[in-house]
């Protein structure tokens, strides 16, 4: 019998075919060495593994239901479609699944600091949620200029605890806030662990990531069977920035005959600058401490990008996506900008579910996607809530119905 793909995958240096692995500053070696072995142990440790469950069902609210989207089913008069709920997970998104098992894992090493960086703020209140569960210290640094933009996340972080550290060179925005974590990282790294908010980064992070967030693809196995009636989904999609949310509920299906979609945002054109569209654009270098496809600018660097989801503007993508796009597993849908506000009206209205900006791209390629394949059964991974979007959607698209 073939061994079920999320065992083979990656292979022990963190290598999902030619992408992955762990590039990081001799000083760094060690630590991440002492990371890699204590997970391997925790990974397989009836502890570690009940204390997460507990966390799961009495913290986060898990398991999150399967929802039937029976008008915008109706709507786009083709597929029916069904929505994973993680908006409905404490906080609002699926992130809380990966930092309350990072925060236990600092736990277990008996490390008494987390230590991150964010771009628009999410993955910094999960983060600083996961560090006063556990009463540890957090910090969180963060671009100037993004302090300024986020400004209720920021405020969300220092409620819940965390020292929110600005980032002050260059352009102060994501980039800079990596440069500035790294650093303060780098400074103690015994005693401090460095929570990555996605499938990115060097080995073991990529593949942590994804077993943490692969609770959402098992618990939609089986409520799909129950609620749909038929044994599995004909298409699963999930929008993609690091690749979390989507890796969570691939791995349900990875080894089915499920037609698997990662939504890539579009943003405003396909120049440089104007999209985020990681796989559809890019091409392979090492970024961040590992080996994927990246977008890059004329001098090899990280370049700049843009999605309204700030969530996934990001300029490379998880190994393990680029692995399974090019072997032909998983296939790209994209979304504009445009077209994600759409979605965000259209599954507000239809179905009473005001979903994450970054969420609406998946639902924007799903619904145009039914229109086009009649009976099929669609699975959205909705990652998260839209409340944090509402004042941007009705600033700058404001709805006619609201005039
Ligand atoms: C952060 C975020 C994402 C993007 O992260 P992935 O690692 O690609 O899943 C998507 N949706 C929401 C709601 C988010 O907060």
């Amino acid at each position: 019998m073939k061994k079920p793909y999320l065992e083979t995958m990656p292979d022990e240096k963190g290598y999902f075919g030619e992408y992955g692995g762990s590039f990081l500053p001799p000083p760094l070696e060690k630590p991440f060495q002492k990371i890699r072995k204590a997970y391997d142990e925790l990974s397989r440790s009836s502890d570690f593994l009940d204390e997460l469950r507990y966390i799961r069902k009495h913290f986060q609210g898990r398991p999150t239901p399967i929802s039937f989207a029976k008008n915008l089913s109706r709507y786009c008069a083709g597929a029916n479609i069904y929505l994973k709920r993680e908006d409905l997970n404490h906080m609002g998104a699926h992130k809380l699944n990966h930092t309350m098992a990072e925060a236990l894992l600092a736990k277990k090493l008996g490390i008494k600091k987390l230590i991150a960086e964010t771009g628009a703020g999410q993955h910094g209140v999960a983060l600083a949620t996961a560090a006063a569960y556990f009463g540890l210290e957090c910090e969180i640094h963060m671009g100037e200029v993004d302090i300024q933009k986020e400004r209720p996340n920021v405020i969300r972080m220092q409620i819940l605890g965390a020292k929110v550290v600005p980032a002050t060179h260059g352009l102060k925005t994501l980039k800079e806030a990596v440069d500035s974590a790294f650093e303060a990282y780098m400074s103690d790294p015994d005693q401090q662990l460095f929570c990555i908010g996605s499938v990115v980064g060097p080995h073991p992070y990529p593949k942590m990531i994804r077993d943490f967030q692969s609770i959402v693809g098992f618990e939609a196995k089986q409520q799909f069977k129950q609620i749909a009636k038929v044994d599995l989904p004909d298409m699963v999609t999930a929008c993609i920035g690091g690749g979390s949310n989507a890796m969570g509920i691939f791995s349900g299906f990875i080894d089915d005959d499920v037609k698997l979609y990662g939504v890539e945002p579009m943003g405003k054109g396909e120049n440089i600058g104007e999209h985020s569209a990681s796989l559809s654009y890019g091409t392979a270098g090492v970024m961040h401490g590992f080996n994927s496809i990246m977008l890059k600018d004329k001098d090899g660097e990280p370049a700049p990008v843009h999605s309204i989801g700030s969530g996934i503007d990001y300029p490379s993508v998880g190994p393990e996506h680029a692995y399974l796009h090019k072997i032909g597993r998983t296939k790209i849908g994209l979304c504009s900008d445009d077209e994600a506000i759409d979605a965000f009206y259209k599954l507000s209205k239809l179905e009473g579910i005001i979903p994450a900006l970054e969420s609406a791209h998946a639902v924007a390629f799903a619904m145009r996607y039914a229109k086009q394949n009649k009976g099929e059964n669609i699975l959205i991974n909705l990652s998260g809530r839209g409340d944090k979007d509402i004042d941007f959607v009705v600033t700058n698209y404001p709805p006619q119905i609201l005039s």
